[in-house]
């Protein structure tokens, strides 16, 4: 929420938070600052320490979350920035079934000494609750990817707090539209800009929310150090992509509600995840492995790739990646839902499917 208009909806705020003021002649959205220092006596001295555009970016997001922003050049800048609180040899609490990206770099810490892990089925409210006992900062995804499984976070939170753990959620898959970690207990939320808030599959970006001060003067000094900023381009890309944020999230989650229903029914499927909100949707194939690779050669509209939450609607066989945990089944389809026309979705997908049936 911005100060000076406390109960504005998050679509008010997605359109209106990051603007300049209203003033004749002046352009209605923050421009694009291309500079790497500015004119001395002031606060900003030098672009490694701030940016206007950023700034804009930072506020907008923010306002979504609940709290103060900073923006990272990548999802992997601000995952690696918040594991670095911990302290040397502290414990890390995270979901076994975690960004793959997030679990190498755990891995990595842990290989070098620098922290422990212990990965924990999330659905295990009574087992995260007695893994936190000692954890120095609680990690979750929640839905995780690719598993869609959901967490208690209030109720997780509550035992890592009484440890006295940092408790950080990655929102990159229910965007704060959907799901605003920081009114549940958390004290930092993560976000792959990359994915919906930018939402066009054309940035890279990633950033940081906290509602605590300190805790927030604590990250922009290491962000001053460490240089992991984002560039004044994407941050503008972001912005102009947070704008709609609302309605490409109630349209992926529609049409994802849609195919769900018809997912369920098709004889080449043998488990429909989907956690009942958003737009990502995993499927598992009857014919395992084989029949996934097949399946995302045999579309027009659906593209195999990676990464998720642009406008097109994309899928992928996640076990293709050798770091996915061997608990994620061979024939598992991550789909991201776009925001096509969710017929012609339909008729693309369940043709291709229809080939499988044996
Ligand atoms: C993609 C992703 C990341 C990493 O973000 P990048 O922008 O690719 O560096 C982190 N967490 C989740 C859940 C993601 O999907």
């Amino acid at each position: 929420m911005t100060e000076d208009s406390p109960d504005l909806q998050p679509a008010t705020i997605a359109v209106t938070a990051g603007r300049p003021p209203h003033v004749s002649d002046e352009p209605l959205n923050t421009p694009i600052t291309m500079t790497s220092t500015y004119v001395a006596g002031g606060d900003r001295e030098y672009g490694r320490y701030g940016n206007p555009t950023w700034a804009a970016f930072e506020e907008a997001l923010g306002a979504l979350e609940g709290g103060r922003c900073l923006s990272y050049a990548s999802g992997m800048a601000a995952v690696s920035t918040v594991l670095d609180l911990v302290g040397q040899g502290g414990k890390v609490v995270a979901p076994q079934h975690s960004y793959t990206g997030t679990l190498l770099q755990l891995a990595d810490l842990e290989s070098r000494g620098r922290i422990t892990s212990e990965l924990v089925d999330i659905t295990d409210t009574a087992a995260v609750a007695a893994a936190c006992v000692d954890a120095a900062l609680v990690w979750f995804e929640s839905p995780t990817n690719p598993a869609l499984e959901v967490a208690d976070i209030a109720a997780i939170a509550e035992a890592a707090h009484d440890a006295g753990a940092y408790v950080v959620v990655d929102n990159t898959f229910a965007t704060p539209l959907l799901q605003q970690p920081l009114t549940m207990g958390a004290d930092i939320v993560v976000h792959s800009v990359t994915k919906y808030l930018a939402g066009h599959s054309d940035v890279l970006m990633g950033a940081i929310v906290t509602a605590d001060d300190e805790l927030y003067g604590v990250l922009k000094g290491r962000r001053d150090l460490l240089g992991s900023t984002p560039g004044t381009l994407e941050a503008y890309l972001a912005l102009r992509g947070l704008r709609t944020l609302h309605l490409r999230v109630e349209r992926a989650q529609a049409n994802a509600t849609t195919l769900v229903e018809r997912l369920r029914e098709h004889p080449a499927i043998s488990e429909v995840r989907y956690p009942g909100f958003g737009g990502i949707v995993s499927i598992v194939l009857a014919g395992e492995a084989l029949a996934a690779d097949l399946l995302v050669q045999k579309t027009r509209l659906w593209v195999h790739a990676t990464s998720l939450g642009g406008v097109e609607s994309t899928f992928e066989r996640r076990r293709r990646w050798k770091a996915e945990p061997t608990t994620i089944p061979e024939g598992l389809v991550r789909l991201s839902v776009g925001i096509e026309d969710v017929e012609d979705l339909w008729r693309d997908l369940g043709s291709a499917l229809d080939t499988l049936v044996v």
